[in-house]
């Protein structure tokens, strides 16, 4: 694909940097990228001068609907809205407060405090996947899935629940700044139909945009569920890599396959290449 809206830095928890990532995604064939760290737009300040990649804002935010967290990929909005800024501000900060939480659980089962060394790893945007590679380092587990599954998952020690926006609060911002929202790999929330359902009401409701119909390599079934809800719901539709690392050789800038010719890309109203 040539537009790809949804990837990570070393501004959250990705492994290449802002240059970094461009360079890759310009060699993938990607003309159109988003960077989208978690709850910060860091990368935005260390774009390279000059580039053929057309890079629009972005952000993944995370945020609260009935008690679960949930991502919304913010995109294309005015980097120096006050309101947004204010808004990360606070979700930088809820982060933080969880990292520190999430520190102190672990090293009451016997690991150091990891919370400086997350800190600094993670450019002050801290994530779970920084305790998993720690755990992993530091020899409590084989890999990043067995941290997940012992220390950091759901129910787990880990899982310390954050002080997130409320999603319709997050949406706003986005809004407000100008910009659209897009409900994140909904398929990745293990949800029920009529869960999702629910939740992709309220997401609209809230002044959502988008669903990102395509995230990474996924199945077709899920493509094909996900393109019948923008149609019942008369949204447009994302697309995007996700992409983490080079070392997960299954995922890389662009590398997805194209949404269905049926929906109306989110990209649709924004200026033309
Ligand atoms: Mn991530
Ligand atoms: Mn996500
Ligand atoms: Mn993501």
């Amino acid at each position: 694909m040539h537009t790809d809206l949804h990837t990570h830095t070393t501004e959250s928890d990705g492994a290449l940097t802002p240059s970094e990532l461009i360079a890759l995604a310009r060699e993938n064939g990607v003309a159109r990228l988003a960077i989208t760290d978690h709850d910060t737009v860091g990368a935005y300040s260390l774009l390279p001068e000059q580039d053929a990649v057309d890079v629009i804002p972005g952000v993944e935010l995370s945020v609260l609907w009935n008690g679960r967290t949930i991502h919304i990929v913010g995109l294309n909005f005015d980097l120096d809205d006050r309101g947004l800024t204010h808004g990360l501000a606070s979700q930088s900060e809820a982060r933080i407060e969880r990292a520190r939480k999430i520190a102190s659980r672990l090293a009451r089962l016997g690991t150091p405090d990891w919370f400086e060394t997350v800190m600094e790893r993670s450019g002050g945007t801290p994530g779970r996947p920084h305790f998993a590679q720690l755990l992993v380092e530091a020899e409590f587990v084989k890999d990043v899935a067995g941290a997940f599954k012992r220390y950091l998952g759901a129910g787990k020690p880990g899982d310390v629940k954050s002080a997130w926006a409320p999603l319709d609060e997050a949406v706003g911002w986005i809004r407000a700044a100008g910009g659209n929202a897009v409900v994140a790999h909904p398929a990745k929330y293990a949800m029920t139909n009529t869960k999702l359902g629910c939740l992709i009401r309220d997401f609209k409701a809230a002044g959502g945009d988008a669903i990102e119909i395509v995230c990474g390599q996924q199945d077709p079934g899920v493509t094909a569920k996900l393109e019948r809800w923008c149609h019942e719901l008369d949204m447009t539709a994302s697309c995007g890599s996700d992409f983490h690392t080079p070392a997960n050789s299954w995922s890389s800038p662009g590398r997805f396959l194209p949404p269905p010719q049926s929906i109306t890309p989110v990209w649709d109203s924004w200026q033309k290449l």
